[in-house]
Formats: structure tokens, C-alpha cells, sequence
């Protein structure tokens, strides 16, 4: 674990909120790589997607730590603190394939 993170205690188990980006989802946008919020589930699309869900998502919520979700890659990245997170063992299980559009 990174020690330079200081919300490790934040992360818990959660349920994804829906198999894509729920927000592109909603409006029928593209995405390019999914980012799941591990303090509610939230699941959001990254930096590299037109609409950056995620990211909007930590702006509005504050949760801080969100975990590489297309499929689950084990690593997270924390907003505050701009690190990455090993989350290796706490990897979320994907609940059914991922739509994909690109
Ligand atoms: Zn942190
Ligand atoms: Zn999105
Ligand atoms: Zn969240």
C-alpha cells in the first residue's frame, strides 16, 4: 500500500452502481475506460472519455478513492492525494459484461 494516500480507511466494498458509465449511460455517450467510486459505487467513465463522469463524480461528492473497473486491474487512484493505490486484493468483481463502445 501507498502510504503517500491517507483515505485508505475510506475504501470499502461496494456494489457498481450499473455496468457502464451510469451518467453516459443516461445521455447515450461514449466512453473509453470505466472508474468505480469504492465510497458508494458510483461507477463513472475517466479522463480519457468526452465527459470525464468520474472525475465530475469526486468533484461532487468528494470521495476520494476510485478503483480501474473495465475489467477490475487491482489498482486504484486517489483524487486528494494524486496516487496511485494498490487495491490488488480488494478488487471489485465485475456484475456482467461491460457495454463497450470504442
Ligand atoms: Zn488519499
Ligand atoms: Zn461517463
Ligand atoms: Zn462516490
Amino acid at each position: 500500500m501507498d502510504e503517500r494516500c491517507t483515505h485508505l480507511d475510506q475504501i470499502r466494498k461496494v456494489t457498481p452502481s450499473a455496468r457502464g458509465c451510469e451518467d453516459c449511460l443516461r445521455t447515450g455517450s461514449r466512453w473509453l475506460h470505466l472508474r468505480l467510486c469504492r465510497s458508494c459505487g458510483h461507477v463513472g467513465c475517466c479522463d480519457d472519455s468526452p465527459n470525464r463522469h468520474a472525475t465530475a463524480h469526486y468533484h461532487a461528492t468528494g470521495h476520494p478513492i476510485i478503483e480501474g473497473y473495465d475489467p477490475p486491474e487491482g489498482w486504484g487512484y486517489c483524487y486528494v492525494d494524486e496516487t496511485f493505490v494498490d487495491l490488488s486484493s480488494w478488487a471489485t468483481p465485475q456484475v456482467g459484461p461491460i457495454p463497450h463502445f470504442y
